[in-house]
């Protein structure tokens, strides 16, 4: 049996892309996941049935995390189903681009609201309960360096979330949780591909010494790490796991 496994996940976005990814790592290592969506609940159920074939425990709990009340309902559910929290892996995210001065308002409060309030609302509510040895990764975004043009809300919105992931480090001393950040580069998903020209994708891909893009295997390998037993004694960084891009 795992070391981990009895210990509770909540994954957030894992109806596809990273969180699916990061969801079914978890899952493998040990964790009981919580496989949170907002809007995708056939794909975040057949999730949760891949993990209950190969032997793991998963749920799906649907919640826009942009609203408090929602995402403290979703901690009620693993609270409930598997009998408390350890890890929180804030992946739900949206990136919409467009220079700072053709980025209209609902543009702005969107990110805010997805990407940063979002994570507000679980920070708050892990800072709140989650157990003692617990973990907590939010996945932020290589942009926060890199800095290139139609970046700007996405990237203000992340460079928050690596500054609230210092923060609560220090406001969680005491309680043997530790907080990270991951900053993933170019990863193969419906974020990163959806309206991008191949011509873009492929100078994307060779822009990092490894040339290819980041797949969610490679970040949900780092999560792992930092959820798991090795990533004990790392703790208040944000982790670039980007192939070398920046
Ligand atoms: P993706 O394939 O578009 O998946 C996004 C996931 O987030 C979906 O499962 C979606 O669920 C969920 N989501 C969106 N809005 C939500 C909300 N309000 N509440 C709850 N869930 C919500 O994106 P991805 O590339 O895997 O991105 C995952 C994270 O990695 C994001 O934070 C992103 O900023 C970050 N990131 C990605 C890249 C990249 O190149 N792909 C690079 C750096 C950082 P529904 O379909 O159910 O709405």
């Amino acid at each position: 049996m795992s070391e981990t496994s009895s210990r509770v996940a909540i994954v957030t976005g894992a109806s596809g892309g990273i969180g699916a990814a990061v969801a079914e790592r978890l899952a493998g290592d040990g964790f009981a996941v919580v496989v949170n969506y907002a809007g995708s609940a056939g794909a975040a159920e057949a999730l949760v049935r891949r993990i209950d074939k190969t032997g793991g425990r998963a749920v799906a709990a649907q919640a826009d995390v942009s609203d408090p009340a929602a995402v403290a309902r979703m901690f009620e559910t693993a609270e409930t189903d598997f009998g408390g929290v350890d890890v929180l892996v804030n992946n739900a995210g949206i990136m919409g681009l467009a220079t700072i001065a053709e980025s209209n308002d609902a543009l702005f409060d969107r990110h805010i609201a997805v990407n940063l309030k979002g994570t507000f609302n679980t920070l708050r509510e892990a800072a709140r309960r989650l157990r003692s040895g617990g973990r907590i990764v939010n996945i932020s975004s290589s942009v926060t360096t890199l800095l290139q043009p139609t970046y700007g809300v996405y990237a203000a919105t992340k460079a928050a979330v690596e500054a609230m992931t210092s923060v609560l480090t220090k406001e969680l001393r005491g309680r043997n949780i530790t907080v990270n950040a991951i900053a993933p580069g170019p990863t193969a998903t419906k974020l990163f591909l959806d309206g991008k020209p191949q011509e873009l994708i492929d100078r994307l891909a060779k822009a990092a010494p490894l040339e290819r893009l980041g797949q969610p295997d490679d970040i949900a390998a780092a999560v792992s790490f930092l959820a798991g037993p090795d990533g004990a004694w790392v703790n208040g960084q944000t982790i670039r796991a980007n192939g070398g891009i920046v």
